[in-house]
């Protein structure tokens, strides 16, 4: 090795010791008689310290380096008469004897400080130099330690990692594709997986009863806020199991991982069912740290003269208590919060329970103390409680609430991100209605079981069909899903035809898979976690992207190699392909 120690790891204990030390000048000091040297690794920093009265030529030179040049430096270790307690190295210094700079370095564009002057745009440019930051290089620890501990637990229940094809074959259920022509197939091609997903059914046809693997999937959807064309998931299926058994499966690894990596406790994981998480929560990953739950008013609320009410379909409300003195401008700020485009209701009712226990609201013509006193009762709304009321239908109004209730959280301070509320979701619908389409589309995937007393619905009214399917929700956030799958060659059949496919259609997409329903398939099922973010998650970060060590900015774009970029004329020859390069 080029060096005797890291920059993280020399003490007190090492004093009198000569070392050799390699990194990267993070700062220094030149103070005249002396300069110091901050000199940084992976593991830490070390100070080294240039005399000028005991070796002024050395000082000279050390006062030239830049910052991060890569020097390697040899050196005794002293005990440093001003301690900083902060760091592991903070109570020594090296005392140089040499150093050889090993490569200079240009001024980087930003410093590689915890607090950078570096704005979004240049870091992502030159994300190896972000990377070096403290920030960057705990994310992608922490993600090298919960893959570690993922491994761990599902070795130890006797999983094994499998690797699956990324060259596959297009399919249209699910999001978008991306498609790789092949060079050898003129006018053929593959698509990267979304997931693995027929692959580890495959798997288990094979005997293979327990797989996993982490794995990267690509899904070609419109770039959201928090979305990466490609990301990692931990993949998992098992044959011979129940629902009950899957689920205590991976509440295993669930608690390994809050064990290992955050040092918490898990008790048992709660169970909601889909249909209780809208009713109460308005949306399919209940944020549960906190209460806040519907409560459905139509029947107090009809038949007192306000027509909003009387001809909404649906009326719900949430109580937040203790903002029973809400200003005019503060319940203002809601009602434009749920009037804005992405939520989209029309208004919002207030009723606001004074410290007195008289009540104050926006339909005080309509509603008498008496009314509201009603009101009140539904949600056991105390004095300075305010409940605040949506009215339209079911479905929409069901949804506002459930991100004015995530807002009103927010205001309140309750999304205490040290506190960690895991919850599964059960008996989702098998199927949606899609409008546009007009045909139904799987809820989560076409491979998913009917819960097996729903398969006789299948034929003339799949849309009450529930589906043996889960998902993992922590703080609100989708961290997995999965379900017990089809293994039964003319069930999934009558799948692929509910969902609009000829049998030509379905043999042709998914033969492959039928065909090996028809010897000795398992009963199995499975899931997959959102691997980067379950990171975010853990790392009480903000993005998942600070977890991926070389993500895609919110175009799709890698701005460091600048991809995605043309090809030549020659290459898209070679493959076959027409395109007009003129834009
Ligand atoms: N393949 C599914 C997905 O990517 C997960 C599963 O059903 O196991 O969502």
């Amino acid at each position: 090795m080029l060096r005797t120690n890291t920059c993280g790891e020399l003490t007190i204990k090492d004093k009198n010791n000569k070392v050799t030390l390699c990194g990267w000048v993070q700062r220094s000091r030149d103070l005249g008689g002396m300069t110091f040297i901050d000199l940084r690794d992976r593991y830490g920093i070390t100070q080294l310290v240039f005399n000028m009265d005991t070796n002024s030529a050395l000082c000279e030179e050390a006062r030239k380096l830049g910052r991060e040049f890569v020097i390697s430096v040899i050196g005794t270790v002293a005990e440093r008469s001003n301690k900083n307690l902060k760091i592991p190295t903070g109570e020594i210094e090296i005392i140089a004897d040499s150093f050889e700079i090993l490569n200079e370095s240009k001024l980087p564009p930003f410093t590689i400080e915890d607090d950078t002057d570096g704005g979004e745009e240049q870091r992502m440019k030159y994300r190896y130099l972000d990377l070096r930051r403290n920030v960057n290089k705990n994310n992608l620890e922490l993600r090298h330690k919960m893959a570690s501990a993922t491994r761990e637990y599902l070795n130890s229940v006797n999983f094994i990692e499998i690797e699956t094809p990324f060259l596959i074959k297009s399919t249209p259920e699910g999001a978008r594709d991306y498609v790789v022509p092949s060079r050898i197939n003129p006018g053929e091609f593959y698509a990267l997986p979304q997931s693995p997903q027929t692959f580890k059914q495959l798997l288990m046809v094979a005997g293979y009863d327990r797989y996993y693997q982490i794995v990267r999937c690509f899904r070609d959807e419109d770039l959201r806020a928090d979305r990466q064309p490609e990301f990692t998931q931990i993949d998992c299926e098992m044959s011979f199991a129940t629902q009950e058994g899957v689920l205590e499966t991976f509440e295993g690894l669930v608690k390994h991982l809050f064990k290992k990596i955050k040092k918490i406790d898990i008790e048992k994981i709660p169970r909601m069912s889909y249909h209780d998480a809208m009713k109460y929560y308005g949306t399919d990953k209940p944020d549960i740290r906190f209460e806040m739950k519907f409560v459905e008013l139509n029947d107090v609320t009809r038949g007192k003269g306000f027509k909003v009410f009387d001809e909404a379909a649906f009326v719900v409300g949430i109580c937040a208590e203790g903002c029973g003195e809400y200003t005019r401008k503060q319940l203002d700020e809601l009602t434009d919060f749920v009037r804005k485009p992405q939520i989209g209701a029309s208004g919002l009712v207030y009723v606001k329970i004074g410290k007195d226990g008289s009540y104050k609201s926006s339909v005080d013509k309509f509603f008498a103390q008496e009314d509201l006193k009603k009101i009140a009762a539904k949600f056991n709304a105390k004095e300075n409680d305010l409940i605040l009321i949506l009215a339209g239908q079911k479905d929409k109004t069901r949804k506002c609430l459930g991100e004015l209730r995530l807002e009103m959280a927010d205001r309140k301070g309750l999304k205490d991100n040290k506190k960690y509320c895991p919850l599964w979701v059960l008996d989702f619908p098998l199927f949606e209605w899609h409008e546009e389409m007009n045909r139904y589309y799987a809820k989560h995937h076409p491979f998913t079981s009917p819960k097996p007393e729903d398969i006789s619905l299948l034929d003339h009214n799949p849309i009450v069909v529930k589906a043996n399917a889960y998902d993992l929700v922590i703080n609100g956030v989708e961290i997995g899903g999965g379900s017990i799958r089809i293994h039964n060659k003319q069930l999934q059949n009558k799948m692929f035809k509910v969902l609009g496919f000829t049998e030509k259609e379905a043999q042709e997409q998914f033969g492959f898979l039928m065909n090996a329903f028809e010897y000795g398939a398992p009963p199995h099922g499975g899931i997959a976690f959102g691997f980067d973010r379950w990171c975010a998650l853990f790392g009480e970060g903000t993005s998942i992207r600070d977890y991926i060590a070389f993500p895609k900015n919110n175009a799709g774009r890698d701005v460091m190699i600048d991809s995605p970029s043309q090809i030549s004329e020659e290459q898209l020859k070679e493959l076959n392909l027409k395109i007009d390069l003129k834009k």
